[in-house]
């Protein structure tokens, strides 16, 4: 069980899990994924280099070490059946919330947060999900699967009770996607403005933000099995971060990294700071 596993010693993320409100968790699948695979890879890169980063940030004049945070390294996840990975996530999440834990998971790839998601919708009634994503993963089906990263964001639509998906920086999908998005969701294409009214909307109802990487323009994230030229600038995804300071973020996931694609390490330690800015938000 991972709330059992020995956690990850990192300067500023150095607690046990009793201690803890906050739980960093790496979930190191990729076995749905329709480009270039590698993000089971991710958690293993973000939390070797988390060793490098400052524990303070400077944009929200908060340091890591104030918080008790704990990183409990990687769940050891099978890849022959993605629904038992996705059920198995599920029961290692529900779990961590009945200890009374945020979770702040890494991934892998973007359908590790269906697992996630289905424990958070079951505790949360009025839970909202913000998804910062290059593309929509409101597909019903993607070849015939309906469990993949390409449906995730339909899934977790699924999962939800009263609560509205929020999506930001969307710019690829097929125009099944954005019709249902135009009915059944709130997108918001191409950038991360107007984040504000979502903030205002939500209000104090609980928050899932699941950030996919690829949101990230590929010339500061290139580290990512599907890129898609035109994204958003890193200092773009801090300031929506920063905006949604005040909202009730009781879980996160930051997806899609697979480092190995990235020889240059940039892809990672953009990754690893979105992580700090994130985990910021939610102690
Ligand atoms: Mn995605
Ligand atoms: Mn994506």
């Amino acid at each position: 069980m991972l709330k059992e596993q020995t956690p990850l010693i990192h300067e500023g993320i150095s607690s046990g899990y009793a201690e803890s409100s906050l739980v960093v968790a790496g979930f190191p699948f990729d076995g749905t994924v329709s480009g270039r695979p590698g993000t089971r890879m991710g958690p293993q890169h973000v939390q070797a280099d988390l060793d490098a980063l400052e524990t303070w940030s400077v944009y929200q004049d908060r340091d890591l070490t104030d918080y008790k945070i704990c990183d409990l390294g990687s769940m050891a996840l099978s890849y022959g059946s993605t629904a038992r990975v996705v059920d198995a996530i599920r029961e290692e999440t529900q779990t961590l919330l009945n200890d009374g834990k945020r979770v702040l998971g890494i991934g892998g790839e973007h359908l590790i947060t269906l697992g996630l998601i289905q424990a958070y919708a079951a505790r949360f009634r009025n839970l909202n999900i913000i998804h910062f994503d290059a593309h929509a993963d409101l597909r019903d089906d993607y070849e015939g699967e309906r469990l993949s990263h390409a449906t995730v964001m339909r899934r977790c639509f699924d999962e939800l009770q009263s609560g509205k998906i929020w999506q930001f920086g969307i710019r690829s999908g097929t125009r099944d996607e954005f019709e249902f998005a135009e009915r059944y969701t709130r997108m918001r294409c191409f950038d991360l403005e107007n984040i504000e009214q979502a903030v205002c909307e939500i209000k104090d109802a609980p928050v899932y933000l699941s950030i996919d990487l690829d949101v990230l323009d590929p010339s500061i994230f290139p580290g990512t099995g599907t890129p898609e030229p035109g994204g958003v600038t890193f200092k773009e995804l801090l300031e929506a971060l920063l905006k949604l300071r005040g909202l009730k973020i009781v879980g996160a996931d930051i997806v899609e990294l697979a480092p190995l694609l990235d020889s240059s390490g940039v892809s990672t330690a953009a990754a690893c700071k979105t992580l700090r800015e994130t985990a910021l938000l939610m102690v």
